[in-house]
């Protein structure tokens, strides 16, 4: 009876975004939720995640961290991107289920909880340096302590030009920490569009004490980057996001290389792998700080993962007054993990505690989104 019965990938429309779902049911009748993380690609993980239940259905849904060996390995060209996106949905899914199964609440199945209340770090974005420093002082003002901004020097469309662009942001945190003084903590986004020697200049426009980390400056393929990096500046780094797996955050934790962990439970791996790497960062003290740009599914699972880490700092949140991007529809989920302020409230009921209406979602046709294809001014290809 605790067999899984079938896998269904759900790819919808929710806000401006697609959203990548999965709905796994056992024999006797327990449904799980899962959702994957890699956005603008969803058909190749929704095709990956049928290739996984010709072999998933049928097999016992407790076997969690065996289920993810299984689905890694058995390619035989283990992991990768569009793999561990799939493998991050069926691994929430299946937790999910467990804690429905055994009526406890999935931060119970993870050694229990070791905070009330899950703080978040706010976002926020503009289209000029005055409306992101009026979008940050209405994130202070409702109760904010710890913000992140993507600066309006990088809202520039199809051409990125990364002096002017950093230019600005170094304006818009110099501004945000003369109003706000010391005790506001102030992190950046750069999107890894920079070069070593970008980032290195973009810190040094910034006086000491101006930000309390950057968040990933260039790429992360190269950890030999990041070690040459980390030797021309003290400000500290959180990186993670993109990591597929726990080999990739590897060298990250053993050099030093970044000091805070954004790892992303829904292309990491679930909840399996994502447990892995946040024991790794408590041995090396480095507090994650997730990534959760997605759902509520995306959503609960981290709040559940962050309930259970000894080792943690902010939750990213998408869900705040001066950010409309919809992505935590009401009607589609009607129950969802709640914020009261600046925090998440550690849901205690079974499962993940997210509620899907089936109907709802299944008429939100989605549409391919392509993230925007940036160019230098020369014409030469850059991140988004
Ligand atoms: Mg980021």
């Amino acid at each position: 009876m605790t067999k899984i019965a079938s896998i269904e990938p759900i790819l919808a429309r929710v806000g401006i975004r697609n959203q990548l779902l999965i709905k796994v049911t056992t024999e006797d009748g327990i449904i799980g939720w899962g959702e994957s993380g890699l956005s603008a690609r969803e058909e190749s993980v929704a095709a990956t995640i049928r290739h996984f239940a010709e072999f998933l259905v049928g097999q016992d849904s407790r076997k969690i961290s065996r289920i993810w060996q299984e689905s890694y390995r058995s390619q035989y060209f283990e992991g990768g991107r569009v793999l561990t996106a799939a493998m991050s949905a069926v691994d929430i899914a299946l937790y999910d289920i467990l804690g429905k199964r055994l009526g406890v609440p999935v931060y119970q199945l993870l050694g229990g909880r070791q905070r009330d209340a899950i703080p978040t770090f706010g976002c926020c974005t503009g289209k000029s340096i005055d409306e992101v420093v009026d979008n940050a002082r209405t994130l202070v003002e409702s109760g904010w302590n710890s913000i992140r901004i993507n600066s309006s020097g990088f809202e520039t469309g199809e051409i990125f030009d990364p002096r002017a662009s950093l230019t600005v942001a170094a304006e818009e945190l110099i501004r945000i920490r003369r109003e706000f003084g010391p005790g506001l903590c102030l992190g950046i986004d750069l999107h890894h569009r920079l070069s070593v020697a970008e980032t290195a200049s973009f810190c040094n426009m910034l006086p000491q004490g101006t930000v309390d980390y950057i968040e990933e400056p260039i790429r992360d393929e190269s950890p030999e980057a990041y070690a040459s990096l980390r030797t021309l500046t003290h400000i500290p780094f959180a990186i993670g996001e993109e990591f597929s797996s726990k080999w990739q955050a590897l060298p990250y934790l053993e050099r030093g290389l970044t000091q805070y962990m954004r790892i992303d439970i829904c292309n990491i791996g679930g909840f399996t792998e994502a447990m892995k790497v946040a024991g790794w960062s408590e041995s090396h003290y480095v507090d994650i700080m997730p990534h959760n740009p997605l759902g509520p599914i995306c959503t609960a699972a981290t709040v559940h993962m962050a309930a259970a880490v000894a080792n943690f700092s902010w939750l990213e949140t998408r869900q705040t007054s001066v950010e409309q991007l919809g992505f935590h529809d009401p009607v589609i989920f009607p129950k969802q993990v709640q914020m009261e302020g600046p925090v998440y409230v550690v849901p205690d009921g079974p499962g993940l505690g997210v509620e899907v209406n089936e109907d709802a979602i299944k008429n939100q046709e989605a549409a391919h989104v392509e993230p925007p294809h940036l160019r230098r001014p020369d014409g030469s290809v850059t991140n988004w």
